[in-house]
């Protein structure tokens, strides 16, 4: 079977064939999409306006709520404006084909999300890819190439090893070389800076340093849905050119409601923010301890344990179900051959005891198959 139910019954915990499983697959970092605020404001909005979003947003299907969330996401993210579409995903592919054509070349990260990797593909520009944070080798491709606008892609946190983009030297690159800049922020809002504002706070940067971010409500803000945020006139433009945007629905009223509640809560509950840092922090050093090797992680919630084959990876990952810790593997083609790894997401409402736990079940699993992981 390929697709399993997984039930979230509570942030921290999952069913699976009706085993209740400590969770660490979760991107829901604030533990949010279980809050009665968020389901009380979806229940409300869908009383009032249904579940559904009727049309295009153009026609028919944008509404208050999503307004309001727009103009939320744009101020939260020190922008004019925000657009919002159905997924993160679209949000990436779309943007990249509106904004770049033939005169365009792109310069992207290995380790991009492959919604900007098929983006950069379906758009007519010329694609160039640098070695991963490389920043020497970004500024050998943009001095080498010709082309009259150039656009730079990175994720701010890279999904399969956890780590951080230099983005300030991709700032200063940007300057110049004078190119366009944009940044994936699915695993750094709501995860980086004190207040979870992501990138900008975490590494002090000035309003026109980077010049679109793109986001999803799918992670840290517990609902579904992905925006744009940039300049007025660039979210004008791509209001009408994005064809993801003009000829597919939007997110539901009770989905943008639920997401206007996330964003106040993050704004308002400080001791969420505290406590996703607090178990990134302790997942860190625990697996130190114990000699795990937790391949690029840095400090965000993406926390692997490399392993190391394919099949390893998968038993472990069995192996620890079997025990009630639910951490899927990550494997070839996501992440590199013979670099297989268990990706164990962290989130605020996980219990320090609960962290050591998994870690110590992985290792007496590991010891039980005779698999040993590389330090
Ligand atoms: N960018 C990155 C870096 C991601 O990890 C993801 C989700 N896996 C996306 C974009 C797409 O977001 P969504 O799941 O909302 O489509």
């Amino acid at each position: 079977r390929t697709l399993r139910a997984v039930h979230r019954i509570s942030p921290r915990e999952c069913e699976i064939d009706g085993r209740r499983l400590l969770d660490f697959s979760s991107n829901d970092y604030m533990g949010l999409s279980m809050r009665s605020e968020l389901i009380n404001g979806a229940v409300e909005w869908s009383r009032r306006y249904g579940t559904g979003s009727g049309a295009s947003r153009l026609i028919s299907g944008t509404n208050g709520a999503m307004l309001e969330l727009e103009e939320k996401i744009a101020a939260w993210k020190g922008f004019e404006s925000a657009l919002i579409l159905s997924s993160g995903y679209s949000a990436n592919l779309g943007c990249i084909a509106a904004l770049a054509n033939k005169n365009t070349t792109i310069f992207a990260d290995k380790l991009n999300h492959a919604s900007i990797n098929t983006g950069c593909q379906l758009s007519q520009a010329e694609f160039r890819r640098y070695r991963h944070s490389d920043m020497a080798h970004l500024r050998r491709l943009i001095a080498g190439s010709g082309g009259d606008q150039k656009l730079i892609a990175s994720d701010t946190v890279f999904s399969m090893d956890g780590d951080i983009a230099p983005v300030p030297e991709l700032v200063r690159i940007k300057k110049e070389y004078g190119c366009f800049l944009m940044i994936d922020e699915a695993h750094s809002a709501c995860v980086l800076g004190r207040t979870g504002g992501g990138v900008d706070e975490y590494f002090c940067l000035a309003g026109d340093d980077i010049d679109m971010k793109m986001g999803t409500l799918s992670k840290g803000l517990g609902t579904c849905g992905g925006y744009l945020a940039g300049s007025r006139a660039l979210i004008e433009y791509l209001r009408y050119n994005l064809p993801g945007f003009v000829f597919s629905v939007g997110i539901s009223p009770p989905l943008a409601a639920a997401t206007l509640e996330a964003i106040r809560l993050l704004q308002d509950d400080p001791s969420i923010m505290e406590g996703l840092h607090r178990n990134i922090r302790c997942f860190r050093e625990e697996a130190k301890k114990r000699h795990f090797n937790t391949c690029l992680a840095g400090e965000t919630a993406i926390l692997p344990i490399l392993v190391g084959r394919d099949e390893d990876a998968f038993a472990l990952s069995m192996a620890l179900l079997e025990r009630g810790v639910f951490a899927p593997s990550a494997v070839y083609p996501a992440v590199p051959r013979g670099k297989a790894r268990l990706r164990f997401c962290v989130i605020s409402e996980h219990k320090p005891e609960q962290i050591v736990t998994a870690l110590d079940t992985l290792q007496e699993v590991a010891a039980e198959l005779g698999i040993k992981l590389p330090e």
